[in-house]
């Protein structure tokens, strides 16, 4: 068997996607979810287990296990398929492996970084580190779920270490872990630092920030550069061991220090993750809705912190997210690290209480001013109108238009003008993801659909229809794909389903989609098989083989009057009575 079946053999459609989407039960083994690659708010996303597929009505997105990861992910093929591999434990020949390899090594380089880093942390030279991570009450258990360890106050100690693995200075220095000297060597670029390993959201090392444990070096904090493996504008930090608890909350807190998610877990609160070195970006944001799409975001309560996170918050909500803010309150702390030090308990009863981001706004921006002071009304109220204007809710824009009327005691009418004309303004500033239409659903995808599923229905449609009367690419394609294997000796009953699968896949990521739109079409309609279901496929064929002779039609009474113009008597004659004999 080909290792692309034996992983298909692995690895269950719904499992995966279940993984990634929030599944709520739609009938007979199927599922579905709010579509991850377009904007919606009611589930058009549907993924089916004893069919093995899943397809988005609303994007018409579809296909199986390697299609979905694909467009998850953003790989291509071969990467997708070394992805599900390893997820599956099936071995894959070399030369599929070959695109991969440089990514694989990188990161196996910074894998054996971090063990050597977690082993000097268990030395004596380690014992500074140690005694930093006892203060701060991070406890071994969790140093080792978040891999911590101690980078040597030695100037190649790593290096070294790398050269006896056999990792060549310039492969190391790739992987980002090493830095030209001024004597044109190469030195170790973390030197006495507490290691903290940035892992993807699969939990691969592909980076570290290392913390200073001398009060005078600078910066506090540095990362690894850009590498091939890692780019801080995608990573999340913690995600790898968020996610669990990041669906299971439905909701998932931002903070800002990679310290801060390993505080908040001795509070039990494990939903957390920080973007650090950077501010969030898109990139960020699509990672991380693949789990959730409420958004906690937490930060100082002072001006930089709140300037900050307005920034992210804006560009959260643009792209649809459910916004909801954790202020933290002067004197509880500077950072979740410092409130979990103080109380566990309030941290945990803080993150309860978020507050979603209007409320926050208007309570932080509005609700303080002086009536009287002009200039600090005008610039509060441009401040929230801005962001009012990025919602769709029209319930929520009348709301806070309002409150914010009173507050700033200035006409509704004006506020409204300044706002926008409608609730759709958000949409035209663009930064609103666009909502796509349902595609319509053709007489030929329902024929399709009928005849796929089952091969009573496939014989009565290859008797009477041909490829040629179906006028759609895709369906002219898988109909004549699957016309070809029914015909084929060695398909069984039992295997065509299966069969006409895997040569859509063969054929095309665009085919295998239409396939997966077709399978599960019938799923929707929550209508079982009956004895209707017969009467209504008979009735498809019929409108079909109709479609097909009015076309027919058509063309006779076009070259008719083409004849009757030039003249032809003998032609006119013979096209009237083969018209006449259609009807
Ligand atoms: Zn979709």
């Amino acid at each position: 068997m080909e290792p692309k079946e034996q992983i298909r053999n692995a690895i269950d459609v719904v499992d995966l996607v279940g993984e990634y989407l929030q599944l709520k039960k739609a009938g007979q083994g199927s599922f579905k979810a709010l579509c991850p690659f377009h904007g919606e708010k009611t589930p058009s996303f549907y993924v089916h287990r004893s069919k093995q597929i899943w397809h988005c009505f609303g994007c018409d997105k579809g296909g199986d296990i390697f299609t979905f990861i694909m467009d998850m992910e953003g790989v291509e093929f071969p990467e997708a398929l070394r992805m599900l591999a390893k997820k599956a434990g099936v071995e894959l020949p070399q030369y599929e492996r070959r695109d991969a390899s440089r990514t694989d090594h990188l990161k196996a380089i910074n894998a054996f970084a971090q063990k050597v880093y977690e082993r000097y942390l268990q030395t004596a030279q380690g014992k500074g580190a140690r005694a930093y991570l006892e203060g701060r009450g991070i406890t071994e258990e969790l140093q080792m779920r978040f891999g911590l360890g101690y980078a040597p106050d030695a100037w190649t100690a790593l290096i070294d270490a790398a050269r006896q693995k056999g990792i060549s200075e310039a492969d190391w220095q790739a992987a980002g872990l090493a830095l030209p000297s001024k004597r044109g060597n190469r030195i170790d670029r973390f030197r006495h630092r507490l290691m903290i390993p940035l892992r993807d959201h699969h939990g691969d090392t592909v980076g570290f920030t290392g913390r200073v444990l001398r009060k005078d070096d600078t910066p506090k904090y540095m990362n690894s550069p850009q590498t091939d493996i890692y780019d801080k504008s995608a990573l999340v930090y913690g995600l790898d061991i968020a996610k669990a608890a990041i669906k299971s909350a439905g909701e998932v807190i931002l903070v800002e220090g990679n310290l801060d998610v390993i505080a908040s877990h001795k509070a039990d609160v494990k939903n957390v993750v920080a973007i650090s070195g950077t501010a969030l970006t898109e990139r960020h944001i699509q990672m991380l809705k693949r789990y959730t799409t409420r958004f906690v975001f937490c930060f100082d309560a002072d001006d930089a912190g709140f300037n900050a996170a307005m920034r992210g918050m804006h560009l959260s909500r643009g792209l649809g997210m459910d916004v909801r803010v954790v202020a933290i309150p002067s004197g509880a702390g500077k950072d979740p690290d410092e409130i979990v030090q103080k109380d566990p308990q309030a941290w945990r009863a803080l993150v309860e209480a978020h507050a979603d981001q209007m409320t926050y706004l208007f309570n932080r921006l509005v609700a303080p001013i002086d009536r009287k002071d002009v200039t600090t009304k005008k610039r509060a109220g441009a401040v929230f109108l801005e962001e009012l204007a990025a919602s769709k809710d029209t319930i929520e824009r009348e709301h806070w238009l309002k409150r914010l009327s009173e507050a700033l005691d200035v006409p509704l009418q004006e506020l409204r003008k300044s706002l926008g004309s409608g609730p759709d303004n958000g949409q035209r500033k663009g930064n609103a993801i666009q909502q796509t239409p349902q595609k319509h659903q053709s007489l030929e995808d329902i024929f399709l659909a009928h005849s796929i599923n089952d091969t009573n229905a496939f014989a009565l449609a290859a008797s009477r229809i041909a490829p040629s009367n179906l006028s759609e690419p895709l369906a002219h394609a898988l109909y004549t794909l699957a016309l070809s294997l029914y015909h084929d000796a060695n398909t069984s009953n039992e295997s065509f389903f299966e069969a006409v699968r895997q040569e859509a896949s063969k054929h095309s990521q665009e085919l295998s989609g239409y396939f997966a739109r077709c399978a599960i079409l019938l799923d929707l309609e929550n209508s079982p098989p009956n004895a209707n279901d017969d009467t209504r496929f008979s009735q498809i064929l019929t409108r079909l083989e109709d479609r097909v002779r009015n076309s027919k039609r058509q063309d006779i009474l076009f070259a008719l009057r083409e004849a009757e113009r030039v003249g032809d008597m003998a032609q006119v004659e013979a096209l009237t009575r083969q018209y006449q004999s259609m009807l």
